[in-house]
């Protein structure tokens, strides 16, 4: 396997699996898919993009470890770690363009309305990505639903030439959503998050959005959870859901002081979907 700092040294093709590196077992079923998804080299590009953090703090406090995500990566099947610096992705000097935001990117009022400015900094990574790498395949997760539906759409406004394979959500064994961030949960926090899958499950039994929503705030109604949304929606466009449309329920939440998102099929489809 090959560490690489500089696009020039990527020979271009194969198949992108794009992270913020700390790389957990989520990430590592992605790079397996990956492996399956099509010919050619399977890059996985390590890069915290500054551009799509809100918060400074948020940014800084990110955890980091390329040493650890290389030998993981590796262990995955990875041929190539993309670990860029800014200046390689953003050089001095030149404007990376941010393109026209599609729809679900901004009228949702999801991650869009609570990250103000976090599609735009995706958008601009993941096509600077694109162009850097050239990849004929990229595997995004479903954890980050709505930055699935913006990375779809956005593909498909701009016509560009890259398959976006999706990979279902991965779980801790008691059901939370693998991510960077639950590293930061102190261990009250810890066992509070389960609540969240808990909220979706519950409401993929119920026959209306109204009423999933209102079971999805009553579960997630405890001390040391703030709220963020609990929502069922259309799961391509995140607008309105209208009968005979695939539903999703999606939850953000704060919980100490770490955000966390989950989402779930909605109404319930194949069990264990
Ligand atoms: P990140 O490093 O958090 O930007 O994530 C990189 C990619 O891994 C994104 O496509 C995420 O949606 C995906 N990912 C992160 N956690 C999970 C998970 N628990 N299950 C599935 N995909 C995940």
């Amino acid at each position: 396997m090959r560490v690489l700092t500089r696009a020039a040294q990527l020979g271009g093709g194969g198949v992108l699996v794009p992270t913020m590196g700390a790389l957990h077992e989520g990430h590592l079923s992605l790079i397996r898919l990956a492996r399956t998804a099509a010919p050619g080299p399977v890059v996985v590009s390590v890069f915290v993009n500054p551009t799509q953090f809100n918060e400074r703090a948020d940014f800084e406090r990110y955890p980091r470890d390329l040493d650890r995500d290389v030998a993981l990566a590796g262990s995955a099947g990875a041929d190539v770690i993309f670990a860029p610096q800014v200046d390689e992705v953003y050089p001095p000097g030149i404007q990376v363009p941010v393109p026209a935001l599609p729809n679900v990117a901004t009228r949702p009022g999801l991650e869009d309305a609570g990250r103000p400015g976090h599609f735009a900094g995706v958008c601009q990574v993941v096509l600077r990505l694109f162009d850097l790498c050239q990849p004929t395949h990229a595997v995004f997760g479903e954890k980050d639903w709505q930055q699935l539906q913006v990375v779809r759409a956005l593909v498909a406004a701009q016509a560009r030439d890259v398959t976006i394979v999706p990979h279902p959500i991965v779980r801790e064994p008691d059901g939370l959503a693998m991510s960077s961030r639950n590293v930061l949960l102190n261990p009250e926090a810890r066992r509070t998050a389960l609540v969240l899958r808990q909220a979706l499950i519950e409401a993929a039994r119920v026959e209306t959005p109204k009423a999933g929503e209102a079971i999805m705030r009553q579960v997630l109604d405890r001390p040391g959870i703030e709220i963020q949304y609990a929502v069922i929606r259309d799961a391509e466009t995140l607008e309105t859901w209208s009968p005979a449309r695939p539903g999703r329920a999606l939850v953000c939440a704060r919980v100490g002081d770490v955000r966390l998102l989950d989402n779930h099929a909605w109404p319930e489809r194949d069990p264990g979907h």
